[in-house]
């Protein structure tokens, strides 16, 4: 790891002005994510901020959702009560990500600015666009068994390894974040971007913002949830394929339903489309495969992902089943 300063802060505005100070500068929080980066030389920051201190973890309802701090640790947020009655779908997603001892120390905005875990971004030694822009994807046709289905580029194939922005683009979220020039919205489908000719950005946030809140429309018709992880071990495993449901049922008619998909594309993916062809439809698994057909005519693969291309479209008629039948489980 090479040498850095740090400095600790106990304010948002003193965590943008630290940064400011050097071009190579980095917040720090949970660390779960950059302090590995660091290890391996992937990224090297010359300042880390320490942002841990700033009061930005609060969990509260608002007149209109759920406002959640940046610096909430996934842990809070998944067991918290609020949470649990009115977005199970983001407490099931948190708890399918990592591992208990990851999700105490990992922060809500760090979860969503955590980077893809391709194994050709994390070994210097190979080419990369997103790491070093220009020096090629040693995925496409290589190792490329976790990689994208949806939106990819023939510049990069990488997937967002996040579970909890899953669920939190399915639920509608919208980022505050703030800078130099002020505080500003994002809405959550927008904040992650396809990889396109510049795969090195990750997302929208310029630099010298800071994410400060993630704000989530109450919405309590959406009580049937599920959240499937199709992983190669039970715990402590990346998604090769997700899918987040929050569906409302009329008798057994769909009157509303959301659907995100993970590992899938270089951001979590929203399945609009199949929301609405499955708006006003009976909630039956002819449907939901219907759906799911629709979801898949977008589908690309490599050699190594092919078998996404029919995990995939399971894992979505799973997924709505399980949140028709059950709900909550
Ligand atoms: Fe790098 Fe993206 Fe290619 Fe992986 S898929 S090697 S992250 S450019």
């Amino acid at each position: 790891m090479k040498q850095f300063s740090y400095v600790r802060v106990t304010s948002g505005k003193a965590a943008i002005s630290e940064l400011s100070k050097d071009k190579t500068a980095m917040f720090l929080a949970g660390g779960t994510n950059l302090v590995d980066l660091m290890k391996s030389g992937v990224t090297n920051p010359e300042r880390l901020v320490d942002i841990t201190r700033v009061p930005l973890a609060t969990i509260e309802a608002t007149k209109t959702g759920l406002r959640i701090g940046a610096l909430a640790k996934n842990t809070a947020v998944a067991e918290h009560p609020l949470v649990l009655k009115h977005f199970p779908l983001l407490s099931q997603a948190l708890n399918a990500g990592a591992s208990p001892q990851l999700r105490n120390m990992a922060t809500v905005g760090g979860n969503m600015m955590q980077r893809t875990r391709c194994h050709y971004f994390y070994d210097t030694a190979l080419p990369c666009n997103k790491r070093n822009p220009g020096s090629g994807c040693g995925a496409i046709g290589g190792f490329s068994r976790m990689h994208a289905i949806f939106g990819a580029s023939d510049k990069c194939i990488a997937v967002h390894p996040s579970d909890m922005c899953v669920a939190l683009t399915a639920l509608d979220a919208v980022i505050t974040v703030t800078g130099a020039k002020g505080e500003r919205k994002i809405s959550f489908g927008e904040f992650h971007r396809l990889p396109g000719d510049t795969p090195e950005i990750d997302n929208t946030l310029q630099r010298g913002e800071l994410i400060t809140a993630v704000d989530i429309p109450f919405n309590d018709a959406l009580q049937q949830t599920h959240y499937l992880k199709v992983r190669d071990r039970a715990s402590y495993a990346f998604a090769l394929v997700s899918a987040g449901v929050a569906l409302s049922l009329k008798g057994n008619n769909i009157a509303d339903v959301r659907i995100a998909m993970g590992g899938v594309a270089h951001k979590p993916w929203r399945l609009k489309e199949a929301e609405a062809y499955l708006k006003g439809k009976p909630a039956t698994e002819e449907h939901f495969r219907e759906a799911a057909r629709l979801t898949m005519a977008q589908a690309k693969a490599e050699e190594g992902n092919a078998y996404k291309l029919t995990l995939a479209p399971n894992t979505i008629v799973e997924a709505l089943k399980l949140a028709a039948a059950n709900g909550n489980i």
